[in-house]
């Protein structure tokens, strides 16, 4: 049987990059989708008929998940759309990279925004219907440089650590609701995120890369799958390392 037979998901930032790896994993394995973006590109649409086509239902949400009113209505109608709510994946995340001095507020503000305070409040308008449903799965979607830090990166950095604090306390606060909260954090992945990066930069990643390669957003994809799936159900509060051995 398949990992994901008949779970209903919310996937953040779904429309490109690791998203839509997740997006098109979990319809693989036998999950209906809503895909939560505040952007979608232009063949967006092709992509989400090609999942319908293997019989899925996948349905696109423009949502700023920073903004708690239409989230929350977003999650509302998905809800009722979809008949149940599984699975939530918080993947959707920014970056505003700048060396200490010149980072201004406006940069520390918006990365936090989407990405610790955006799962936070999908996080909590997801939990009400999980906690009544006795049933569900979180993962969140943290980083290497949220353990280990990096150089330019106060912002991101500070954004995926929290991001494991978040999932620790709601991995013990909603435990004893049958809902399990992870998260997995990647290292260097080929996206539209780090496509920006200098070849400098790429060359300093792929240094103290063990596997000495990107990871591509199918192998992230792989790890958010199984945790989001009844085989990881005695799995709760970690924090996977998808890196090629970055982190040991
Ligand atoms: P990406 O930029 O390709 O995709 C991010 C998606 O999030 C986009 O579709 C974007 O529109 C969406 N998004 C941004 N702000 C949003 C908002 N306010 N509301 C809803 N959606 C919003 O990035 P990616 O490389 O696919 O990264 C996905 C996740 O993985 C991010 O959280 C990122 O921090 C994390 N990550 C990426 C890497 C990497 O190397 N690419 C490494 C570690 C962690």
């Amino acid at each position: 049987m398949s990992m994901l037979t008949g779970a209903n998901a919310i996937v953040t930032g779904g429309a490109r990059g690791i998203g839509r790896a997740i997006v098109r994993q979990f319809v693989a394995e036998g999950a209906n989708v809503a895909v939560f973006d505040v952007a979608f590109p232009e063949d967006f649409e092709t992509f989400a008929d090609e999942m319908r086509a293997k019989g899925a239902k996948v349905e696109a949400y423009a949502v700023d998940i920073t903004n708690t009113e239409s989230a929350d209505k977003a999650i509302e109608e998905m809800h009722a759309a979809f008949g149940s709510l599984d699975v939530l994946v918080n993947n959707a995340g920014i970056t505003r990279d700048k060396l200490m001095l010149r980072m201004t507020d406006d940069d520390w503000d918006k990365v936090l925004a989407v990405n610790l305070k955006g799962a936070f409040i999908m996080t909590r308008g997801t939990a009400r219907i999980m906690m009544r449903q006795r049933s569900g799965k979180i993962v969140n979607i943290s980083s290497v440089v949220g353990v280990m830090g990096n150089a330019g990166q106060a912002n991101y950095a500070a954004s995926k650590a929290g991001l494991i604090g978040l999932t620790k306390s709601t991995a013990k606060e909603f435990a004893s609701r049958g809902i399990t909260v992870n998260a997995v954090a990647p290292g260097y992945v080929e996206t539209e995120m780090t496509h920006v990066l200098s070849e400098e930069q790429r060359n300093a990643f792929l240094a103290v890369i063990p596997l000495r390669r990107g990871c591509s957003p199918e192998e992230v994809a792989d790890t958010i799958t199984f945790l989001s799936s009844p085989r990881a159900n005695y799995i709760t509060g970690q924090v996977i390392n998808v890196d090629g051995g970055m982190i040991m």
